[in-house]
């Protein structure tokens, strides 16, 4: 069978038959050994990287755009008028843009591919006995793997054991209900669909457990299949690179309608045909923004690798851009504003309290003062042990042993452990024969043991639930009904300790004759347990940078109101007048038609407590429909569909189940708040970034085209010749807008409110600046000529030079006319940017040597302009300068009129919706 990597009908037979053949057991699963020699001969558990763009097809997309047909339609018509140093320099700009674009699509490419490496599926395995989390390509036949609820199968596997287990096989078979498993035999000619003790790679486990031998793994597996036949991925361009390329794409029209104009104006004019020819050809080449995209993807691809460093990994592109226009964010508690790590500190036992006191091994038990022992004290020694009964935990051996599951859990564990009741002994007394999982609805989960002839069920779960559940109590002096008035009593104690924070988890048991009653039923209350859950450090600075964003938050959680209300102070939400609200509420509101009472209900909540899983999803439509852009985190496979529906779906990394990470647009690696904010901050910095170039580039190519068109229109010498033009578009365009598109940005950028999603890539008062700073560079460059031809009387050759160093200067000091209106003009996001100053050195270097080296100069139809040239052309650049700063100084004196007044706040917040 190994060289196959497949086994013939593995649901029609045995589990046992199946793991003899592979020669495993399902109690030892296979040795470390064995697992590599089984890797060496089946490959590494993964499908063909289908994803991979090959660089041959990074490479041809390069050529599949009309704007390198244009060039090479303008290098074709320059060679055929004769002018081969035109042809040779629209096929550098050619191969030139064409590398560039190619080599930054080919990184961007290779960093999504890297980072979807990094949210690789782990998965639990059974090797050498022991239960071990490793990366899912490391799997083999024959390896037994557990599953859990929100577990992404990672191998086609037949079940060896079953509880409760239901997948979601709508990948496979479009079936979208999650299907039952079990890990009986079936007939050999069940159809895929119905092959119900098989757990398929891809499909997700969406409730119960499980433990299955893996049988096929990589391309052997049934998904391996499907996705040989469907090899071809289309990789879909964000909105942006679509937004950007529609913009290109439009210009490209105008130019080309443009340049046609210029050339017939001037042969009219009585310039020779092959010249005004050449020119048009050289306008349509110099007015195109071929940087837009590559510069677009490459800021994107850098904004990625910027969030991936500070623990954000982005699934997709566009997420980096929608991040930025966030307006609220519902963030679970959880793990996410808290630590996720816990501890018990107290139960809350039917006639007493009992105070955990110190940590670990030095943990001590006492109620009234008195210290207790745990192993004399029934009422305490039978909530110790259901905490380590009705557990999904796993700890490994040894001081230094792995721990895997839900701290919550964890922490029953290791309360028990301190107090003497071990896993391993009670696990031999009571021995497991069931597992009811964690249900989310009903917020409790179950187990059955087989005990002196008899079952024990052990429930823990939300104390409201369980209370509800119970009948009995477990007294001090043995189990007694419950009376009529116990519940409110356990109600309010349970209310006090969530006003100060705790988490409070009820258990609860019962003993009876058979292992298939309903586990939530005629329970018996033992107590409660209490839980700390400390607040995360950088959590309260984390949630004043999203306010002083404008940016609201909202809790959103399982937990008790109180403890979440305790929690949300603490952190900083609502502050003195916090309102919570409870997830039940909001069965009367239909996020389809929000009217203004469930508006301002919702504008007022700032915590959702005991929120069931498709409650989320509501809230999330609720706060959209109300107009917000929603940043959602969210770990549980129940999350899912919100995570799905929100703007920004964010998942936890180590918390998070695989179905929440794949559902997500965005995974943090270290479950923190405060990486929300920081890659906020990088979405609003890459979206600024990526309009400041649009601007700089479009009123650049703006003014090359007015500089020729008008002087020609006007009856003047032309005063920038094809090959410049081609020369100036290379060294201004490309350097300066790369630098831009680099910026880190700065912390003015969290003071602001978040962008209109729906506001243009270039609104109106861009477009005003565009053509504003594209005439002022024009009118300085032609009266820059106008000057040196009739004024210091040079010859046209020498005041085309001229009119070049204005174009060229004034184009590279344009660069600080893109700065934010509210920065200083010393002191900003612009010149605190290196990257400028780079480019600018470069560029003028690079300037310098055109004009100054004979060579090139001779060329290019430079010859020196004299000293007085060179300082016209000096002075003149400064214009577009100085006017571009009038204008930055007015709009910024015409925001400032109109905030006046205001808090700013209260600014932020009156215009952030709902
Ligand atoms: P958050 O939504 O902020 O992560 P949460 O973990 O409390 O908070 P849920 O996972 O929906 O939210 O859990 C809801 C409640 O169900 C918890 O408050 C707890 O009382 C109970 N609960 C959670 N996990 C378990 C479990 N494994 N076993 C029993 N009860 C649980």
């Amino acid at each position: 069978m190994e060289s196959t990597g497949r086994l013939e009908a593995p649901y029609a037979r045995d589990a046992e038959e199946i793991a003899g053949e592979l020669e495993t057991r399902p109690s030892r699963g296979l040795s470390s050994k064995e697992a590599s020699r089984r890797r060496q001969v089946h490959g590494p558990n993964q499908l063909r990287g289908h994803e991979t763009r090959s660089a041959l097809a990074i490479l041809a997309h390069q050529f599949a755009s009309i704007i390198v047909w244009l060039l090479c339609a303008a290098a074709v018509m320059s060679l055929v008028l004769g002018d081969v140093a035109d042809a040779v320099a629209i096929a550098v700009v050619l191969i030139l843009n064409g590398a560039i674009g190619f080599f930054t699509e080919l990184r961007a490419a290779r960093s999504m591919e890297a980072l979807s490496r990094i949210t690789k599926v782990r998965t639990r395995v059974r090797r050498e006995s022991q239960v071990k989390e490793v990366d899912a390509r490391g799997l083999v036949p024959g390896d037994i793997v557990v599953l859990d609820a929100g577990d992404i199968v990672a191998a086609d596997m037949r079940l060896v054991s079953a509880s409760n287990i239901y997948c979601d096989e709508s990948l496979l078979t479009g079936e979208s209900a999650p299907v039952a498993k079990h890990a009986s035999k079936i007939a050999a000619d069940t159809s895929l669909a119905e092959r119900a003790n098989m757990a398929f790679s891809g499909t997700a486990v969406t409730q119960g457990l499980a433990e299955g031998i893996v049988v096929a793994t990589g391309m052997a597996t049934e998904l391996g299949h499907i996705s040989a036949l469907a090899e071809e991925a289309v990789s879909e361009a964000s909105p942006l690179e679509k937004r950007l390329d529609k913009l290109g794409h439009k210009l490209v029209w105008l130019t080309l309608a443009l340049a046609a104009l210029t050339s017939v104006t001037g042969i009219m004019w009585g310039h020779s045909t092959p010249e005004m020819i050449k020119t048009g050809v050289a306008l349509a080449v110099a007015a195109i923004p071929e940087g837009l995209p590559v510069v677009a993807t490459l800021c994107l691809a850098r904004g990625m690798w910027r969030m991936a460093a500070r623990n954000a990994l982005v699934n997709q592109l566009s997420s980096v851009e929608t991040l930025g226009a966030t307006t609220l964010i519902l963030t679970d508690k959880t793990g996410t504003l808290t630590e996720n790590r816990m501890t018990a500190v107290g139960y809350i036992l039917a006639d007493r309290d009992i105070d955990v006191l110190g940590e670990g091994e030095n943990a001590r038990f006492s109620a009234d003062d008195r210290e207790l022992d745990p192993a004399e004290t029934e009422d305490l020694n039978w909530a110790l042990r259901i905490g380590v009964l009705c557990n999904t935990a796993e700890v490994g051996s040894g001081d230094a042993g792995t721990r895997i599951g839900d701290p919550m859990e964890l922490a029953l564990l290791a309360i028990a452990t301190n107090a003497g009741v071990t896993r391993s002994s009670l696990r031999k007394e009571f021995k497991e024969v069931k597992q009811y999982a964690f249900d989310p609805s009903r917020k409790m989960m179950a187990t059955v043991h087989a005990h002196e002839g008899q079952f024990v069920y052990a429930v823990k779960g939300a104390p409201e639930s369980v209370i509800e559940a119970s009948d009995k109590l477990f007294s001090k002096d043995g189990v007694r009904e419950m009376s009529e008035r116990d519940p409110d009593g356990w109600h309010a104690r349970n209310g006090r300790a969530a006003r100060s924070g705790q988490r409070l988890l009820a258990l609860a048991m019962k003993t009876a004759n058979s292992d298939a009653e309903d586990p939530y039923g005629g329970l018996t209350l033992v107590g409660l347990v209490c839980l700390l859950d400390p607040l995360r450090e950088d959590v309260p600075a984390a949630i004043r940078a999203s306010q002083d964003a404008g940016v609201r938050v909202v809790m959103m959680t399982g937990d008790h109101a109180d403890t979440a209300a305790k929690i949300a102070r603490d952190a900083g939400l609502g502050t003195d007048d916090l309102k919570v609200m409870a997830g039940r509420d909001l069965a009367e509101f239909d996020p389809e038609t929000p009217d203004e009472a469930m508006r301002k209900r919702l504008r007022e909540t700032d915590v959702f407590a005991r929120v069931a899983p498709d409650t989320k999803l509501k809230l999330v439509s609720l706060f959209q429909h109300s107009g917000h852009v929603v940043a959602m985190t969210g770990d549980g496979v129940n999350d899912a569909p919100a995570l799905k529906k929100a703007d920004i779906g964010i998942a936890m990394g180590l918390r998070g189940t695989q179905v929440a990470r794949e559902a997500a647009d965005i995974v943090l690696k270290d479950d923190a708040f405060a990486t929300i904010i920081a890659a906020m901050r990088q979405g609003r910095v890459i979206f600024e970034n990526i309009r400041k170039f649009v601007v700089y580039l479009m009123s650049c190519n703006l003014s090359e085209v007015l500089v020729v068109g008008i002087a020609v229109g006007i009856g003047l010498p032309v005063p920038l010749l094809p090959l410049q033009i081609l020369f100036l578009n290379l060294v201004t365009d490309v350097f300066p807008a790369f630098a831009l598109g680099l910026g880190k940005g700065d912390d003015e950028i969290m003071r602001q409110p978040p962008r209109d999603p729906h506001e243009p890539m270039v609104d109106a008062p861009r477009w005003w600046l565009i053509g504003l700073l594209g005439a002022a560079i024009t009118l300085a460059t032609l009266a820059a000529f106008a000057l040196a031809l009739f004024q210091l009387d040079l010859d046209p050759g020498k005041a085309v030079t001229v009119a070049f160093l204005t174009l060229a200067l004034a184009q590279l000091w344009n660069v600080f006319n893109v700065r934010r209106p509210s920065m200083k003009f010393f002191v900003n996001e612009i010149t605190r940017n290196p990257y400028v100053w780079g480019a600018l050195v470069l560029c003028l270097g690079l300037i310098a040597f055109a004009v100054g080296n004979p060579g090139l100069s001779s060329v290019l139809g430079l010859p020196s302009p004299g000293p007085q040239g060179l300082f016209l052309a000096c002075t003149m650049s400064f214009l577009p300068l100085a006017v571009g700063q009038v204008f930055v100084l007015m709009s910024h004196l015409r925001t400032a009129e109109r905030v006046a007044g205001r808090k700013p706040h209260a600014t932020l917040r009156s215009q952030a919706p709902g």
